[in-house]
């Protein structure tokens, strides 16, 4: 435990005072870890998820020094970037920093792709202390010098392993050769694969390495059981399980973005107010679903995993696992959108004879045998339905090519 307060850090009076309207009284580790050097100006390497607070650990010390030296703003230009792997997760950061920096009258420009460029643009024409956003339509509007980082002072690479997953570190290469040389940045990562190690290397100088909880670790305060139920059995279970009034706020998590779909439906028509969560669904859409989970109106976001990734709504209740991911680590992080900040939380999954081999995987490395809650296991695996793909991965079929045409030769 650290006795550390937000206070001992010596932020601005401001920043403390939003601190507390938020209602954080004690830095969590990744915050006590990573803090005293952000201030101190060292590059940090946080190895770190989401819920662990590390929003607050990169972007107070930013905040503090844009608190204490105020800048002119160049037309297009930004003070500090932060790049996030998906627009949910950058509407939440920029939303945080928001929050953190509300007395300092700062400007935060979100740029994101999935709506409108012209918007953000405009923000962009009149500079920005901050801008938050995704890889894709930050090099957009970099090409256009509608963004402009050269004089950019901070920058902050988050979820770089998410980054690496979805193919952006092409773009991400782009920005960082465009960051000038002196400035101070952070890399935030789940995992640390080789790559990752490699770009931390280029990009960070003297970095202060703090690192928070294994992957694999399951908070012990959520409570795991298991149904063992035909795959034609889950639907039943799942609105009898709705039906329950402590089921209040619940992320039920599927393996495809139809699947999701279809769940949504099935409970809507079942009188369960439910939202579907998923890659197909335009920025908007994902964010009415969003904010009709947070505010109740819906008492289920039934999600594939990429678009639950990063998504923090407090007080869910439960989380089911409809389908069992093929990756145990994502059972992991599924069950992970519950239980936050302090609270209690359940996760309750549900497997078929076919994902048993996924059960077993996952047992093995969360070291948590899950409680049967109904059903029996299986006495034999059925091997999965299918090689699955990333649900969230467009697959698009190619037809074979045709041979080059070839004019006959006329044969004299
Ligand atoms: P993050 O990992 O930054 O997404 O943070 C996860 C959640 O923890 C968010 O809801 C934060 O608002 C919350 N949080 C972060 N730091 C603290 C803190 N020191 N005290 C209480 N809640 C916190």
């Amino acid at each position: 435990m650290n006795d550390l307060t937000f206070e001992s850090f010596g932020l601005a009076t401001p920043i403390l005072g939003a601190l507390k309207a938020t209602g954080f009284i004690k830095p969590t580790p990744i915050q006590a870890g990573a803090i005293p050097h952000g201030l101190a100006g060292r590059d940090v390497l946080g190895i770190a998820q989401t819920g662990t607070g590390k929003t607050a650990a990169f972007a107070l010390p930013m905040l503090n020094a844009m608190a204490t030296e105020k800048l002119h703003n160049r037309r297009f230009s930004t003070r500090a970037l932060v790049l996030a792997p998906t627009r949910e997760l950058a509407v939440q950061i920029e939303q945080e920093i928001r929050k953190f920096g509300a007395g300092l009258g700062l400007r935060t420009v979100l740029v994101v792709g999935g709506v409108g460029r012209f918007g953000q643009v405009q923000r962009m024409a009149r500079g920005a202390d901050i801008v938050v956003g995704c890889p894709g339509r930050v090099v957009d509007l970099m090409n256009t010098r509608e963004l402009i980082i050269d004089q950019c002072q901070f920058f902050v690479l988050d979820e770089a392993d998410r980054m690496l997953d979805l193919g952006f570190m092409p773009d991400i290469r782009k920005v960082v050769a465009a960051l000038p040389q002196r400035r101070q940045s952070a890399l935030f990562s789940a995992t640390m694969p080789a790559e990752i190690a490699k770009l931390a290397n280029g990009l960070l100088r003297e970095p202060v390495r703090v690192e928070i909880a294994a992957v694999a670790s399951t908070p012990a305060r959520i409570e795991q059981s298991v149904y063992f139920a035909e795959s034609a059995e889950k639907r039943t279970l799942l609105v009898n399980l709705l039906q329950q009034p402590d089921f209040a706020k619940t992320i039920v998590f599927t393996r495809t973005k139809r699947g999701a779909d279809r769940v949504a439906a099935m409970l809507n028509a079942a009188r369960i107010p439910a939202a579907a969560m998923h890659g197909n669904l335009s920025q908007g859409q994902r964010q009415r679903a969003l904010e009709a989970f947070k505010s109740g109106e819906v008492r289920a976001l039934v999600a594939t995993d990429l678009a639950a990734r990063g998504i923090d709504v407090s007080g869910v209740s439960h989380v089911i696992n409809f389908e069992l991911p093929n990756e145990p680590e994502s059972y992991v992080h599924r069950i992970g959108r519950t239980a936050r900040n302090g609270a209690d939380g359940m996760a309750v999954a549900f497997c078929d004879a076919t994902e048993l081999a996924y059960l077993n995987q996952i047992e093995k490395l969360t070291g948590v045998r899950l409680r049967v809650a109904g059903g029996e296991r299986p006495r034999q695996a059925l091997p999965p339905r299918k090689p699955q793909r990333h649900p969230d991965m467009q697959v698009r079929k190619i037809k074979p090519r045709r041979p080059p045409y070839q004019e006959k030769r006329k044969v004299a």
